[in-house]
């Protein structure tokens, strides 16, 4: 069974060394594509039996305590959000630092399970720092030595309840017994499409002050009424909401719409332009909702554009369709509206619902199930080749100055989104017009509707 762990604490404690040892070389792709923000390194990690994911916050040792309140913060909240539990390391030589109560005031308010590290305690220096740690009130500190490999045992002893309550919780959810012996898929040899069990779909709602975000939110919490107790049900923390939408687990990240509004239009305004953003950085399936009366404005077309260039998966939802006379020839004409405003996100599916009265929240559930998969989708390299072949026969590729770019090899780098890198001669020379061809291409032959897809073009060497 595998979980997710973030390695939070402020700068140089030794984070990133701890990161390395647990991942080893197992680091997943980073991304380079323009415009995709991907701040949080993840990795595969292995300790002993257990395999998880980790999720490092380091990298940021040129902030400085001033802007701790800032980007810091908000990263260690977003890793927070995306974990099932947090390791919050310590430097065991300095001891604890007001810089390490701020970290402890971030994770007991995100009410996040918190694994206490005092690393760097190797020899005798360590050992007062150890001893200081416990008075953060997070519970029994692992001394550890990231550099030298000390407290890895005692590490995987205390990873061990939460891998055990997440294989617990996920028995829950999915209404099953927990399964033993999945865990063969995480690991090195496992492709990264492998599924993971359990882990929430992260989703944001996000549209415009009054498109009846919180209506809708509050409408699918109203019908969740299979779950008690506080581990099965809906938990929240300061910006997320966990919640089981009819067998799909889901993460449901915050918006203006779920808080109370402010009395001011205009700082409603801002508020939901911003916060949108911020939710569609967390989200991996962006649910852009929109008013049927008032369709398409500005402010839902910058929202939909920049979920698709920060890489999600888009899904249109027009609401208060109860009020809609003509229905069908309402759909046919947004349907239009939609391909020519929105041409980037092509064949991306719109939905018509009424959070009033619940209608269609069953096509948007299986709407987001199904572009969350698509945004996973890998396509096999001898099929994409063989694909390849098929598309420059159909309509080679030009020949500016006479001499014809030739199309060597595709490989598929990434998932979500999906990204390929298709080896050429002259990448330079390559025309939009032909990207566009192929993109549309993989689009269609291997069904990746309403996703991004990013492909790179690369010369030899
Ligand atoms: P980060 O800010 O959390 O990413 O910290 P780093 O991993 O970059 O480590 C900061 C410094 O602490 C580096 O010089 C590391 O070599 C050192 N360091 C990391 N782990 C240990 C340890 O277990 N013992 C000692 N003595 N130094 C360590
Ligand atoms: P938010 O600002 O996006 O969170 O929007 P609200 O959820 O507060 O909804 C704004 C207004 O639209 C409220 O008066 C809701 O009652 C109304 N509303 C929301 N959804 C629907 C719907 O499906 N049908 C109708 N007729 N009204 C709706």
């Amino acid at each position: 069974m595998t979980f997710t762990l973030a390695i939070v604490g402020r700068p140089n404690v030794g984070k990133s060394t701890l990161f390395n040892r647990l991942v080893g070389k197992r680091l997943a792709l980073v991304d380079d594509q323009p415009g995709v923000t991907r701040d949080l390194r993840e990795g595969e990690a292995r300790l002993g039996d257990l395999r998880f994911t980790v999720i490092d916050t380091a990298g940021l040792e040129e902030v400085t305590d001033d802007s701790l309140q800032g980007r810091m913060r908000r990263l260690t909240e977003r890793a927070v959000a995306e974990a099932d539990a947090c390791l919050f390391v310590i430097d065991a030589r300095m001891g604890v630092t007001p810089t390490d109560e701020v970290f402890a005031d971030i994770l007991r308010r995100a009410n996040a399970r918190v694994i206490l590290a005092a690393n760097k305690s190797e020899g005798r220096a360590g050992q007062a720092g150890v001893f200081e740690a416990y008075g953060l009130g997070l519970g029994e500190p692992v001394p550890l030595s990231a550099e030298h490999g000390e407290g890895m045992a005692e590490l995987h002893a205390a990873l061990m309840p939460i891998a055990d309550a997440m294989a617990e919780r996920r028995a829950v959810i999915a209404d099953e017994a927990p399964v033993t012996d999945v865990d063969v898929i995480d690991g090195e040899d496992a492709p990264d499409w492998a599924p993971r069990p359990g882990r929430p779909l992260q989703v944001a709602v996000v549209g415009r002050p009054n498109a009846g975000k919180s209506t809708l939110i509050n409408r699918i919490l109203g019908e969740e009424r299979l779950l008690t107790g506080p581990e099965a049900g809906i938990t929240r923390d300061s910006i997320s909401l966990s919640l089981d939408w009819d067998g799909v687990p889901v993460r449901l990240f915050d918006t203006a719409g779920m808080r109370k509004k402010a009395k001011v239009q205009d700082r409603l305004e801002k508020m939901s332009v911003a916060d949108g953003l911020r939710a569609v950085k967390f989200a991996e399936v962006v649910v852009v909702l929109l008013d049927a009366a008032i369709p398409f404005e500005t402010q839902d077309l910058r929202i939909a554009d920049l979920a698709e260039r920060e890489g999600r998966a888009v899904v249109v939802a027009v609401n208060k369709w109860d009020l809609e006379a003509d229905k069908q020839g309402r759909l046919t004409q947004l349907r239009e509206e939609f391909e020519r405003l929105l041409p980037q996100l092509k064949g991306a599916p719109l939905v018509a619902v009424s959070a009033r009265t619940g209608r269609g929240l069953d096509r948007l559930r299986e709407a987001v199930v199904s572009a969350h998969a698509v945004w996973n989708r890998r396509v096999p390299t001898a099929a994409l080749n063989r694909w390849l072949g098929e598309m420059v026969t159909a309509h080679p590729p030009p020949a500016p100055g006479g001499r014809r770019i030739k199309l060597r090899y595709a490989t598929q780098a990434k998932t979500r989104p999906p990204g390929f890198v298709v080896m050429c001669s002259h990448p330079d020379r390559m025309p939009e017009a032909y990207k566009r061809y192929l993109v549309n291409g993989l689009r269609l032959d291997f069904d990746m509707p309403g996703t991004p897809i990013r492909l790179t073009l690369r010369g030899q060497g």
